[in-house]
């Protein structure tokens, strides 16, 4: 337990005390008792003083409150002479001061330092206010302000809308405590599928409309009423029309987003009229007439927050580049172990729109240890609950799993006419061994990236293989499946598998935490060969640190040391080309058939 008397409280103590000989002595300021803070500040603060300045304008009461953090963190200001919320920005609804406080505190022995470099901001804040130098604040921080609005609606609308103009059409889910927008049907449906189930309820959605603005709105426009949002619309080319058009084929309640660039990024607002339903027996109904309707006096208009649930937004907050490439390719992922299943989870994170994975085993307890799904799976096959957990967590991708070998999963090849990638990290020489048989003889039209790791998972390799490439995994093995290329090398009475009782039961001792590196090797080389276009094989080595391989009893390869003495220390990622085996048993038959004993028929 920290001393009650520690160093801490010590300058605290004499924190408080320089700061109060500053305000009262520099700037003016009187010490405020506990029962004259403001309201709800004497639950979050210790201290606090009042003074007045003089502006352009007037003269205004300003409160500065610190807290018990003090003076590891800044003061607070509290301005009592205020026009009402949302008038200025930058000021909460109760009135304290929102500084820009991403400067740190570099000196807690000077607290009158801070408290002179922070009031000096909050008095220049309050000036530029009077004079409404700021109010372009209110559109470039457009959700700080919408989305605290008085009244704003508890509903709240997700969008996995592309968030930029123009003006359209648009389909929404109604939801009790969420509504769901988005391009299309089926788009919407699916998400909400992807993250709750299979519900009844998610049948439908409702027309709804998007106005793309010419700019963020500031809170004097914010629509209180349907007539408001006509307005808004006629500001847009071709908006009136558009309204009438939603309104003759829609549906109260009536949904429009409100979406706009800032300087900061696309900003989205919704509300929601509603109004009664135009009676059709009641004569010729027109788009007019069904405007005025829902402009009538007992329509009722409501303000909601928007959510952006899209992948742009998900995979890095509408700044990743790469997320328009990333999110039309599909990727295979066989063997959903140790190794395959974290990269098809970071793949899934890096936004990878189309992941199938493919294996045949059952997760057991003594796979929780290094898996991404822990123990409620139990049991379960590997592929499906996989599938079903990366699917949940990112229903906006589209993720299946195959209970299957990969040998027969790929048998019907035509179903991955579309896949840009297969990563295969089945550690299991058989399948990868056919696998690239197929590749070379051409059965298999895409990419191959192959994973594994060493003993004690002391290093690891990825190999990427283009469609047509010069090399094949077979090139750099020999035909019992042993690497050319080791890192790591184990004396013979120090194996580096360990059974398990049970008959054929054989596992690798390391932890997740050894796994990193191949994991990062392997989803950073399938990045690479997605965005990049690659054409020559290419193998990323990760070598462990030296410390680890030590402790397992290892050593370094020759052939991993060669003249370069970074190898020696570890804890090293380097690309090397794979190499091109002229008289390789699979692709050197190619050149030389009666070279090889696998030598592959020829078709027909
Ligand atoms: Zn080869």
């Amino acid at each position: 337990m920290p001393n009650a008397n520690g160093i801490v409280l010590r300058l605290r103590e004499k924190a408080i005390i320089d700061a109060d000989l500053y305000l009262r002595e520099q700037c003016n300021a009187v010490r405020l008792s506990n029962n004259e803070f403001a309201p709800e500040m004497e639950k979050r603060f210790t201290d606090a003083w009042e003074l007045r300045f003089e502006t352009q304008q007037t003269v205004r009461r300003l409160q500065i409150y610190i807290g018990s953090d003090f003076p590891f963190s800044f003061p607070k200001f509290l301005l009592l002479d205020r026009p009402p919320f949302l008038t200025w920005p930058h000021i909460e609804e109760n009135g304290l001061l929102c500084l820009v406080d991403d400067d740190r505190i570099a000196k807690p022995d000077q607290p009158a330092g801070i408290l002179g470099t922070k009031l000096k901001q909050a008095l220049e804040l309050v000036c530029r206010s009077e004079i409404e130098e700021n109010q372009s604040d209110f559109q470039k921080e457009f959700h700080s302000y919408w989305d605290v609005q008085p009244g704003l609606s508890n509903v709240k609308v997700c969008s996995l809308l592309r968030a930029k103009g123009q003006s359209r059409f648009v389909r929404v889910w109604l939801g009790e405590i969420q509504s769901v927008v988005g391009e299309s049907e089926r788009e919407v449906l699916i998400w909400l599928r992807n993250l709750f189930g299979d519900k009844p309820q998610f049948d439908r959605t409702e027309r709804a409309c998007l106005l793309w603005l010419d700019g963020p709105l500031v809170p004097s426009e914010y629509p209180t009423t349907p007539d408001a949002l006509i307005q808004l619309a006629s500001r847009l080319k071709g908006g009136c029309e558009l309204v009438h058009k939603f309104v003759m084929k829609g549906k109260p309640p009536y949904y429009f987003i409100l979406g706009a660039d800032s300087e900061s990024g696309p900003c989205l607002a919704a509300v929601r009229i509603f109004s009664p339903q135009h009676d059709n027996r009641k004569g010729k109904v027109t788009s007019s007439s069904q405007v005025m309707r829902m402009c009538s006096a007992d329509a009722k208009m409501d303000r909601m927050e928007v959510e952006r649930v899209d992948a742009e937004w998900v995979h890095g907050r509408g700044h990743d580049p790469y997320q328009h490439i990333l999110r039309k390719k599909h990727v295979v992922i066989a063997g959903c172990g140790s190794v395959g299943a974290p990269v098809a989870q970071q793949l899934a994170m890096s936004g990878v729109g189309k992941l199938t994975l493919i294996d045949y085993d059952r997760l057991s307890w003594a796979n929780v240890g290094r898996h991404p799904l822990g123990a409620q799976y139990v049991g379960k096959k590997k592929s499906i609950a996989l599938s079903e957990f990366l699917q949940m967590n990112y229903p906006h991708l589209s993720i299946k799993g195959i209970d299957d070998r990969l040998e027969s999963a790929l048998m019907p090849s035509l179903e991955y006419g579309d896949c840009d990638l297969i990563i295969c990290a089945t550690a299991d020489w058989g399948s990868e061994r056919v696998l690239n048989m197929q590749h070379v003889a051409g059965e298999i039209g895409c990419p191959i990236l192959y994973t594994w790791t060493e003993g004690h998972a002391c290093a690891g390799h990825a190999v990427f293989l283009p469609k047509n490439s010069a090399s094949c995994l077979q090139c750099g093995f020999d035909l019992g499946g042993k690497n050319q290329f080791e890192v790591a090398i184990w004396p013979p009475d120090s194996p580096t598998e360990r059974r398990e009782p049970a008959c054929g039961a054989v596992f690798q001792p390391y932890g997740s935490v050894d796994l990193m590196g191949t994991i990062a090797i392997a989803t950073s080389l399938s990045l690479d060969s997605l965005l990049k276009d690659i054409q020559t094989a290419t193998h990323r080595i990760w070598a462990g640190p030296l410390s680890r391989l030590q402790e397992a009893g290892g050593a370094w390869s020759d052939v991993w040391l060669g003249n370069d003495p970074r190898h020696g220390l570890g804890a090293i990622q380097e690309d090397r080309t794979w190499p091109q085996n002229f008289d390789c048993p699979v692709c050197g038959v190619q050149k030389n058939p009666q070279s090889s004993t696998l030598a592959i028929p020829a078709r027909g």
